[in-house]
């Protein structure tokens, strides 16, 4: 059964800068700069029996996040996996989503964060299906969200930073009062880009579809599941999509680390069915992150 508590008022263990503390003290300063000013950055991955699915993948784009907002993390991607692995361990699970994230601290208020130091904070916890297993048969339902994913000359888009996600929330919000699941986001021209929290695709014809990743994440769920894709012999392309086409697409798709594989029934106006070929991948995806060979 999980735990119904509030996050800051549970049992278990946090890796914090370097040392294992009991959860209720993993406590940070109102004053820490990441705060006030956005400079915390994230990763979200999944253990699957013990094994954190493309540990090191996530830790690596944890440092680099940083890197993009201008701080560099004092402990490589071997110490941020060891940590992952140990808080796991510290807690007793081996399913469950890890939450790494990191901030500039409170040394200095402002704008200017030149003198604080980075630090680093790892949470698990035993966290079901992303969206409502119940949902997987027929699939999810988006609204089209009003906000834009930026421009990469407007944020630091390929940071997963903590400041990006002010307009996923709202999109998220807005969703969920209008009595869908979550909302697909357009860019600022107009193009298809993602969910928000997950990347998209589209199938048509047994060719699969999805936008190029330039003012979003290149997810690592959705790197996998091309890959996945590819070595099935399915064709795979990464282009431009303009709302218009969603009337020509058969099946849609999206994919992240929490979110797994999860099937879209529709996007706005745009209805779509749960066919054999989201299903195949779903299964491959599943296979794969359980460390089983996918089925031919
Ligand atoms: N886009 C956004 C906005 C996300 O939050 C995520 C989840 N991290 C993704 C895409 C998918 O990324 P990944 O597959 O690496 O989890």
């Amino acid at each position: 059964m999980a735990d119904e508590r509030t996050f800051d008022d549970r049992d278990g263990w946090i890796w914090f800068d370097g040392k294992m503390v009991p959860w209720r003290e993993a406590n940070v300063h109102v004053l820490t700069h990441a705060l006030h000013y956005a400079s915390a950055v994230f990763e979200g991955q999944r253990a699957y029996g013990g094994t954190i699915f493309k540990l090191d993948e996530h830790s690596r784009r944890l440092r680099n996040s940083a890197e993009i907002l201008g701080y560099t993390l004092p402990w490589s991607v071997e110490q941020i996996s060891a940590a992952c692995n140990e808080v796991l361990t510290a807690n007793g699970l081996t399913d469950a989503y890890l939450r790494p994230i990191a901030w500039r601290g409170s040394e200095q208020m402002g704008v200017s964060a030149q003198k604080t130091k980075p630090h680093l904070a790892i949470a698990t916890w035993e966290w079901g299906k992303y969206f409502d297993p119940t949902l997987a048969a027929k699939g999810i339902r988006l609204d089209i969200a009003e906000w834009r994913r930026p421009a990469p000359y407007t944020a630091p888009t390929q940071s997963k930073a903590s400041g990006l996600y002010m307009i996923a929330t709202m999109s998220k919000h807005r969703a969920e009062d209008r009595g869908y699941h979550d909302a697909l986001m357009f860019d600022w021209r107009g193009q298809v880009a993602e969910a928000t929290g997950a990347n998209a695709f589209f199938i048509k014809d047994g060719v699969i579809h999805t936008p190029t990743p330039d003012c979003f994440l290149d997810g690592i769920t959705r790197r996998t599941v091309i890959d996945l894709a590819r070595r099935r012999g399915v064709e795979v392309i990464e282009r431009t999509i303009w709302p218009e086409e969603l009337a020509d697409f058969q099946q849609m798709f999206l994919t992240g680390s929490a979110a797994e594989l999860t099937s879209v029934a529709s996007a706005g106006p745009w209805n779509f069915e749960v066919g054999d070929l989201s299903r195949q991948l779903a299964a491959d995806y599943d296979d794969l992150v359980n460390g089983r060979t996918p089925n031919n």
